[in-house]
């Protein structure tokens, strides 16, 4: 029985206590599981108390606590963090007769505890984290056959514990994957420079739209937007300015439509705008927005300042017409607009 003094404190174990908190098992919930492997050692151990008691860094805290009604007690009021500094099992016959312990509250209190055995909890890596331990309010002894028995169960606490810990690491690997698998989705539908629909994304949302159309939805329409002599700004400030205008183009355009409305890139420096339950009045104004839009907001950080403009097809959404025939209206109303001088929209 080796004592201790304040300074080589065996709880002032920083390893020790990280590996406690690997666990995550402070502060949890009683469990039947814990519960009742402290019952079968206060049974075995014909003791009225029975701990599952876990060395934090100011306090023993219990897991289980069986005929004692404190769930955690101060560590300066501990045995079992003497308990934990060997390999087996800790007892004090006569808690009362140990300087180390006699002034405890436990020993002074009415009713005292006198009796004290405890198991230390080994991980499989060797870290003590507390006791199985038991106390009984007479002196007394306990045989080494009842001793191993109390070995024998503390190893099943740990084996809980390793238990616990798998399944927490399973959650949580199952949330990360749920996040990764989140991710993907997010990836495969969006467009990287730009975080609009990408055009697979933005063909499967107006396949619905179609559909919905077909069942008598309200009418929608759509717009394709096609940069102006976009190439010439790569040409003239370089494809990283290109990049910005795209993004640029984007924002304005998340600004602008509704939050109802879905935009994508189609194309390089091609979009295409949904607008559900919106008629031909209502888009074109929209349109005219996306002009304005643009026309104030020069890509910033150029001098002289550069201004984008933008094309546009615009048509009804007409559900007893064939998608690709639409897209192919759409296309040369743009191509109209582009002809006709550009930064204008073509209705069709
Ligand atoms: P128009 O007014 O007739 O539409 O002329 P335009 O120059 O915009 O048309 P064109 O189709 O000739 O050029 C489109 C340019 O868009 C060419 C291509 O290099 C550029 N582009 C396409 N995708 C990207 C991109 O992701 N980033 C950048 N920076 N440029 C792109
Ligand atoms: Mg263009
Ligand atoms: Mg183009």
């Amino acid at each position: 029985m080796a004592d201790t003094t304040p300074s080589d404190d065996p709880c002032d174990d920083t390893d020790r206590l990280q590996a406690l908190q690997r666990y995550g098992i402070l502060d949890t919930p009683m469990e039947p599981a814990y519960d009742e492997l402290a019952d079968l050692a206060g049974y075995i151990c014909e003791a009225p108390v029975a701990l599952i008691s876990l060395l934090d860094n100011q306090r023993q805290w219990f897991k289980a606590a069986r005929g004692f009604a404190l769930r955690e007690t101060p560590l300066n009021e501990s045995v079992c963090r003497y308990a934990i500094r060997q390999s087996g099992v800790f007892i004090v016959p006569d808690l009362a007769q140990d300087p180390r312990f006699a002034h405890y509250a436990i020993v002074t209190q009415k009713n005292p505890l006198r009796f004290y055995a405890g198991a230390p909890l080994v991980t499989p890596d060797g870290f003590v984290l507390g006791t199985l331990c038991v106390l009984d309010h007479r002196p007394r002894e306990l045989s080494a056959k009842v001793q191993d028995l109390l070995s024998a169960l503390a190893r099943q606490v740990i084996r809980l514990l390793e238990l616990k810990r798998a399944n927490d690491r399973q959650g949580q690997m199952l949330v990360e994957l749920e996040a990764a698998r989140h991710q993907m989705d997010v990836l495969a539908h969006t467009d990287v420079l730009t975080g609009l629909a990408n055009r697979r994304s933005f063909t499967d949302r107006l396949r619905q739209e179609w559909a919905l159309l077909q069942r008598g939805h309200e009418p929608a329409c759509l717009l394709m937007m096609d940069l102006d002599h976009f190439k010439r700004v790569n040409d003239v400030y370089g494809h990283h300015v290109g990049d910005q205008a795209l993004q640029l183009f984007a924002t304005l355009c998340r600004d602008v439509f509704r939050a109802a409305d879905v935009l994508g890139r189609w194309g390089g420096e091609e979009f295409l705008a949904l607008l559900p339950a919106t008629g031909l009045d209502q888009a074109q104004v929209v349109a005219e927005r996306v002009h304005a839009a643009l026309a104030a907001h020069p890509l910033p950080g150029i001098e002289p300042a550069l201004v984008l403009s933008v094309s546009m097809g615009l048509t009804l959404f007409d559900p007893l017409r064939p998608l690709d025939i639409t897209l192919r209206l759409l296309d040369s109303a743009l191509y109209t607009a582009k002809r006709e001088g550009r930064s204008r929209t073509v209705v069709v």
